[in-house]
């Protein structure tokens, strides 16, 4: 039995809590890439190769749009009004990283939304699953459970803490849409040991946690977003960090510390050239 609690934190474990890996095992063997492949001729292209991860295109936009995204009234005991609130911020998501992609010349396709009602099957994994949430990227998919959600974490009645991990899931997309997903799986899978891949594994996290605050910035005037809500996310996102004294092998998500700071690093900057977790050659203590 799990118990998720938002002061201790979900159970830990290599696949659990709310930023679990992007997309598991399984699709980084199965099919590649469903998404349009880079279109031919003239066409925009995602970039390929080492810069894909330090010098992205996207690092070059500006800082996400403020666009209006009034968040609905949110019952977390009625799964209909956690749905209908998860598609409306979805919608703003959809909107503001579209226009992201634009600005960079990369292909763009919205992620599909599973927000599931009953227990199924994913090509990454079957649901509900000990990861509270998370993005496929062998479908392209961002899975959460209506109901589970909120028994995950423990029935809390703020909803920024359900648009911040909305939020984190999608910025697992821009990570795929971007190419910076499959290049960084590619260069995972070469490390021999648990401990070198979790390094990867964690930037990718914490890069995920800056994205979402790139967009909670971006909307905060008009979700609101207050201060108060603020300490909420940040609390969060301590409580789904690594815990202290877990061992190298598991360390998949980064610090408590460090998962506050990229979160609030994104909501500060609002811009994804704020959130390059790559390329931080003196100091790797931000992705510890
Ligand atoms: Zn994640």
């Amino acid at each position: 039995m799990l118990t998720w609690n938002l002061a201790t934190g979900p159970t830990p474990g290599p696949e659990s809590g709310p930023a679990a890996e992007p997309s598991g095992e399984p699709s980084e063997y199965g099919p590649r890439d469903l998404a349009r492949p880079p279109t031919g001729e003239g066409g925009p292209r995602r970039p390929v190769g080492e810069g894909v991860l330090t010098a992205n295109p996207l690092y070059d936009t500006d800082r996400l749009s403020s666009l209006p995204c009034p968040a609905p009234d949110l019952d977390v005991r009625s799964p209909e009004s956690v749905t209908e609130f998860l598609n409306a911020l979805t919608d703003c998501l959809d909107e503001a990283w579209a226009a992201q992609f634009r600005q960079a010349g990369l292909p763009y396709d919205p992620p599909r939304r599973v927000f599931w009602t009953e227990e199924g099957t994913s090509p990454c994994r079957d649901y509900p699953s000990a990861a509270g949430a998370f993005y496929c990227r062998a479908d392209q998919s961002i899975y959460i459970g209506a109901a589970d959600v909120v028994e995950k974490w423990n029935h809390t009645r703020e909803s920024v803490v359900y648009a911040s991990l909305l939020a984190h899931e999608y910025g697992h997309h821009v990570q795929g849409e971007s190419g910076l997903l499959e290049h960084y799986h590619e260069q995972r899978r070469l490390e021999e040991t648990p401990k070198e891949r979790n390094a990867w594994t964690r930037k990718a996290e914490l890069q995920a946690n800056c994205f979402a605050g790139t967009f909670l910035g971006a909307v905060s005037v008009t979700y609101p977003i207050t201060a108060d809500d603020r300490a909420v996310v940040l609390a969060d996102a301590s409580a789904t960090a690594d815990p202290e004294d877990a061992p190298d092998e598991e360390r998949t998500h980064g610090s408590a510390e460090n998962g506050r700071y990229w979160l609030d690093q994104g909501m500060r900057e609002q811009s994804p050239g704020a959130c390059n977790t790559w390329n931080l050659p003196d100091d790797d203590s931000l992705v510890q």
